[in-house]
């Protein structure tokens, strides 16, 4: 693909989402820090192509070393596509989940984007994204099944399926901070153009024209409502926080297929 630009003007550091979560917006996809007691730092997904050295950028003003690994959500080309380069230059590994492997390793594609899905400009550009392959090579790990990665103690491991297979959401009890990925969002995520200027967050359902099973995509977002979440940092919108976010969970969980699940394929999903 030709190389993109990104003005730096679209390159925005989100300051202290909680305590020692940092984000960095990116166009219109975030990645997050995740500071850890110990001293050591997780990247929480890697962006778009040719996006490494912004990202490196932003890093170095907080923190002097290089993180103990790099997490992915899922393996959507707008949350990996910087990956490789950052753990070859850092000498780190990439964890994600063993269903999502196969995308990430050239094995398998995602199917074709639902192009229909939400309208708007990300759906009409999304035939031109790379759906891979991405091979991220013997830089690779899997995610533990269950429970916390060694290197992000304090964070729980949520499967979250079916935004893609391998989805995860993490989740740190201790202040109820959740980062869910494409799980769902908190900008209307088919709206390239809009999202890039700032919107007031309010939420909605994962980014359509790439989710393929609406009902395991409701069931994950009602399983992260009930986690009584009062931070939330997606991978598409500005972070959210307050008493009120648990309430505002459980009614997009509540009401999932009118707010998420787009015209053409909610006879499918009922
Ligand atoms: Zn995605
Ligand atoms: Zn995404």
């Amino acid at each position: 693909m030709d190389r993109i630009t990104i003005p730096d003007d679209q390159v925005v550091p989100m300051e202290e989402i909680a305590g020692g979560v940092r984000g960095l917006r990116i166009a219109f996809v975030n990645v997050f820090a995740v500071l850890h007691g110990n001293g050591s730092w997780t990247l929480i997904d890697a962006a778009l192509p040719f996006t490494a050295t912004f990202i490196k950028r932003w890093a170095e003003k907080f923190v002097k070393t290089p993180p103990n690994a790099i997490v992915l959500t899922h393996g959507h080309f707008d949350h990996v596509s910087a990956a490789r380069d950052l753990a070859e230059d850092w000498d780190v590994p990439i964890y994600a989940h063993a269903l999502e492997s196969p995308y990430l390793t050239g094995e398998k594609e995602y199917a074709r984007p639902n192009v229909g899905a939400g309208g708007g400009a990300m759906s009409l550009l999304s035939p031109l994204y790379p759906r891979g392959p991405v091979k991220l090579g013997d830089r690779l790990r899997q995610l533990p099944a269950v429970g916390e990665l060694a290197e992000m103690p304090g964070w729980e491991i949520l499967h979250t399926p079916r935004h893609t297979p391998g989805h995860i959401s993490l989740f740190r009890q201790e202040d109820r901070c959740l980062l869910v990925g494409d799980a769902f969002c908190t900008t209307k995520p088919e709206s390239f153009f809009e999202a890039a200027i700032a919107q007031k967050p309010e939420l909605h359902g994962p980014p359509a024209y790439f989710t393929s099973d609406w009902n395991a995509a409701r069931e994950s977002v009602q399983r992260l409502a009930r986690l009584d979440a009062t931070i939330v940092a997606p991978g598409h919108g500005q972070p959210l926080s307050g008493a009120n976010v648990p309430e505002e969970l459980r009614r997009l969980a509540v009401r999932f297929d009118e707010i998420a699940v787009p015209e053409n394929r909610k006879r499918s999903a009922a």
